[in-house]
């Protein structure tokens, strides 16, 4: 149609215009462009506003609302322009100019033919929107999966891996791709296998059927990391996303980190086990001694009658121990150890702890140094449970015949009470585990300790509640020296 310039103006998101594309506009007008006043009367705007073309056969017949337009075209040579809007749907995105050296007369042809060329435009553009947008949820969708706590891996209708996380490659003890398609192809790093400890192979891990409408298929997986001799359970949740005509698109795998709570379900299974044989033991010596007995009775030797009485007493004792603190750690579980709270002197309670264990922990000398006077407000009972326990563990872990010094101090206006022997220890790494609840140190699980791991837990629970602090420092071989302290009662002056 002749025409010897125009430009493409898209509205952007303030609602302003910009030049996206221009020819043949003298230079300083496109540098000037952007510092046009927003308020300036343009025929864009009317053509934006209205939705309508705007075409002028005379650039001289403009109103003289468009004098800045006007003055624009007449220095630029035009004699004629028409200006389009961009329609996508209902909405105008912006606008199509053309511009003419001379007057024109515009035909019906020349309308149609400008409109269906604002048309191909409007739809170029629709179809960048869209890929725009689409690029950037993509970039979103990228960025979530990135950062989420599970890992992901999806695989395309032919199992083919598209897409994993790192949160997946870590999951699996892997540092790249490669190694994710190998998985359990190469096991000379890393080897998977299932709940009951059986090789599983790459397959069976990635290609499961899915079948839609069926749940969810679900697999638990241990992966042992060669290089740092280490287990992780892993939890694979497998989904299948559909195309419109039902046909399977992708296959995406969540991986989560379950190790912490398999870890629970063993020490449960363990604890079981030696909870049953632990509650066993003094049954049977009951059920023993009072067979001696009834034979006693029955011979008419009183004079031993007494021993075996002694010692029915003792494991009548010990089982209400035990069935104590299985009541206490359901207690501290639902959050009811109730405290009663009374005045008195901790290191007095020291003393009758360490008197009244005497008998149980004859092999061992205990020294204690009572360093000051620890008034305290706190359940007495409770106290003794700690020092017992912490006293009997001093016995249990240490060999016979050697020290276990306590000591009752002042320290920044607490109480600090130390237990120390010179046992076996305990190592670095398990120091901090040993107070959670029924955690015993692996190595020692096989020799004959009587315990059920619950004592420290318990302990660690009544001084917490008490505004105390529990510790243990201790080196494996020489003997660990378990602490702990309590708020002290404000002396009244
Ligand atoms: P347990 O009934 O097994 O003694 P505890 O909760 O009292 O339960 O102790 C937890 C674990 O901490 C014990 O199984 C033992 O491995 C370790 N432990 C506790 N006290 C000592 C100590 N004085 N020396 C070495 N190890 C200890």
């Amino acid at each position: 149609m002749d025409a010897y310039n125009g430009d493409l103006e898209l509205l952007n998101n303030e609602g302003n215009f910009e030049l996206v594309f221009e020819k043949g506009y003298p230079e300083d007008f496109v540098r000037e462009w952007p510092t046009i006043p927003e308020d300036t009367p343009l025929i864009t705007k009317e053509v934006i506003q209205t939705k309508k073309a705007f075409l002028c056969e005379d650039v001289e017949t403009l109103p003289k609302k468009y004098r800045v337009a006007q003055s624009f075209l007449r220095t630029s040579g035009a004699k004629s322009v028409a200006i389009l809007p961009l329609k996508i749907g209902s909405d105008v995105v912006g606008a199509v100019q053309f511009t003419f050296r001379s007057p024109q007369k515009f035909a019906r042809e020349d309308k149609i033919f400008m409109n269906t060329l604002a048309n191909q435009c409007a739809q170029a553009f629709d179809r960048v929107f869209a890929l725009e947008s689409l690029q950037e949820s993509k970039k979103e969708l990228e960025v979530i999966l990135k950062n989420v706590a599970d890992g992901v891996i999806a695989q395309d209708s032919r199992n083919i891996l598209v897409y994993y996380n790192k949160t997946a490659l870590r999951l699996l003890a892997c540092t790249n791709a490669t190694q994710l398609r190998t998985l359990n192809r190469d096991t000379s790093e890393r080897e998977m296998r299932d709940e009951l400890g059986n090789f599983i192979s790459h397959e069976e891990i990635f290609h499961k059927k899915i079948i839609k409408h069926e749940p969810t298929p679900q697999l638990i997986i241990q992966v042992i990391n060669k290089r740092t001799n280490t287990v992780r359970w892993v939890m694979i949740k497998t989904t299948g996303i559909y195309h419109k005509n039902g046909d399977l698109f992708l296959i995406i795998n969540t991986l989560q980190d379950i190790t912490k709570t398999k870890e629970l379900e063993r020490r449960k299974d363990d604890f079981i086990s030696v909870a049953s044989h632990e509650l066993k033991t003094p049954l049977t010596s009951l059920k023993l001694f009072l067979d001696i007995l009834t034979n006693q009775i029955e011979e008419h030797h009183y004079s031993e009658t007494e021993r075996s009485i002694q010692k029915m007493k003792d494991q009548t004792q010990r089982l209400q121990r035990l069935i104590t603190d299985l009541t206490d750690v359901s207690r501290i579980q639902k959050g009811k150890l109730d405290l009663r709270r009374e005045e008195f002197l901790l290191e007095e309670l020291i003393t009758d702890t360490i008197e009244g264990l005497r008998l149980d922990i004859s092999g061992h000398e205990i020294v204690f140094e009572k360093k000051a006077s620890l008034p305290v407000n706190a359940d007495k009972f409770r106290m003794y449970q700690v020092v017992s326990n912490l006293l009997t563990n001093a016995s249990k872990y240490s060999p016979k015949g050697t020290k276990i010094i306590v000591t009752a101090s002042k320290k920044a206006g607490k109480a600090v009470v130390s237990v120390q022997d010179f046992g076996i220890g305990i190592a670095k790494d398990q120091q901090k585990k040993i107070f959670e609840k029924l955690y015993q140190v692996e190595d020692l699980k096989k020799q004959t300790h009587s315990g059920f791991g619950m004592g420290l837990f318990i302990a660690a629970e009544i001084i917490k509640q008490h505004g105390g602090e529990i510790w243990v420092e201790s080196k494996k071989g020489k003997g660990s020296t378990f602490f702990f302290t309590l708020p002290l009662v404000k002396q009244k002056k």
